[in-house]
């Protein structure tokens, strides 16, 4: 019986992984399980897997839910008490699904205690892939990813020296906004942006999917999970999301990984690896699927693509900061305080106007650069507001 700590069990793929541990009562135990401030699906989550540890970081919330625990459940609180939560839980595994640089401590302190980490928050590796790289290998845990595309090069990837591989081609869907003209990016609302074609997920990575600098974070995501250069990383527009991803290898051979979009499939495999097991999902019948298409991304009306290759080329400091300036972004977005397109802007703005450092070695330092490219990021908003929308015409 393995026990898991869930963090972020109330989002997508929180959801998705207690959807996968419902069907394998016999393999796994949810050890631990945290929100931010949803306290209904936590506590409908409580209920019905009865974890002894949970955490909410919303103070207003956890009053809430706190009358309401079973007798043996133990609530932390807070920031610091998710993190004692971490600790406290005594895991073997970590699902790490919290949204964004939050994530980043929490799921540290799971490697620190020895967890295996199967890993969706890929803004932890975007912001300190070094130090979070380093903290693994110190700990000898397994890092298994989540995000489908890198868990299709995982798969690809098995048992195959580091030597074999050419290069990784990471599929992506082109967003909602695929075939929408450079001119009409700018009056994208946020209802719209969130609505994605093909993967049922929570807002940021929606806004992230729809930017394509989603499958940016995800090239920067590649390049510590598999220690890859950025020359060996590509991207191809696959409008239907049944390609996960490609691995070219030196003896000319290409492998990939196909399935239906549905993201039980990988968290499956990193609960049980190297085992499989049933996921909820069906194998992909591929003759009755319609046609594979792949196209290059356009960067034009994209650019927020090519800056994380950019950033990946940079500076230590680049990726960490490239992190923080969107997060600070899609959150203006989502609130209408900038449109859509000034979401690549502030981060290419904050990026430049950045005094960057070569080196970042300790988590002190990846928490002080975010926290200083927050602040640029929130300074370079208001050169973008949002157009006023003119007032009806009166007739
Ligand atoms: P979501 O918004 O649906 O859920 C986020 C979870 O994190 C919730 O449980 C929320 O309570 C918690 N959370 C949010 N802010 C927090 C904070 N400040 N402190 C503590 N907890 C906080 O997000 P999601 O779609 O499940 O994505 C989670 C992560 O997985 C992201 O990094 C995303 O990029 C990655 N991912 C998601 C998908 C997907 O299909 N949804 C696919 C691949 C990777
Ligand atoms: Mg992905």
């Amino acid at each position: 019986m393995k026990s898991i700590a869930i963090l972020g069990s109330t989002g997508s793929i929180g959801c998705s992984t207690l959807d996968v541990i419902a069907r394998h009562p016999d393999r796994f135990r949810p050890a631990l399980l945290t929100a931010r401030r949803d306290d209904a699906t936590l506590l409908e989550q409580v209920q019905r897997f009865t974890p002894p540890f949970v955490a909410m970081v919303d103070v207003a919330a956890a009053a809430r839910i706190r009358p309401q625990l079973p007798p043996g459940t133990t609530l932390f609180v807070g920031e610091e008490g998710l993190i004692a939560a971490v600790e406290a839980c005594g895991a073997q595994m970590m699902v790490a699904a919290i949204v964004g640089g939050a994530g980043l401590r929490p799921t540290l302190k799971g490697v620190e205690c020895g967890m295996d980490i199967a890993l969706a928050n890929k803004e932890c590796l975007v912001m300190a892939g070094p130090v979070f790289m380093n903290a693994v290998r110190q700990a000898g845990v397994r890092l298994l990813p989540v995000d489908s595309e890198h868990s299709a090069i995982f798969q690809c990837l098995a048992g195959q020296p580091r030597e074999a591989v050419a290069s990784v081609m990471l599929t992506a869907s082109g967003g909602p906004f695929r075939h929408t003209p450079k001119q009409a990016l700018a009056d994208i609302t946020p209802e719209q942006a969130v609505r994605h074609p093909n993967w049922s997920m929570g807002r940021k990575i929606s806004v992230d999917s729809a930017t394509l600098i989603n499958k940016g974070l995800e090239v920067i995501e590649a390049r510590w999970l598999f220690d890859l250069n950025p020359d060996q990383i590509e991207v191809t527009i696959h409008p239907s999301s049944v390609v996960h991803s490609f691995v070219k290898f030196v003896d000319g051979s290409v492998m990939a990984q196909i399935g239906h979009p549905d993201m039980r499939a990988p968290i499956a495999l990193a609960l049980a690896w190297p085992q499989r097991i049933a996921s909820g999902v069906a194998p992909l019948d591929p003759s009755g699927s319609e046609p594979w298409v792949f196209e290059a991304p356009d960067v034009e009306r994209f650019p927020g693509l090519q800056l994380c290759f950019d950033a990946l080329r940079g500076p230590a400091s680049a990726t960490t900061v490239l992190n923080a300036a969107n997060e600070v972004a899609v959150e203006a977005f989502l609130e209408r305080q900038i449109p859509f397109t000034a979401i690549a802007a502030v981060v290419g703005e904050t990026l430049s106007r950045f005094a960057h450092h070569e080196r970042l070695e300790s988590l002190e330092e990846v928490l002080a650069v975010d926290a200083q490219a927050r602040r640029l990021a929130t300074e370079c908003l208001a050169d973008h507001p949002l157009p006023v929308a003119a007032p009806p015409a009166s007739i």
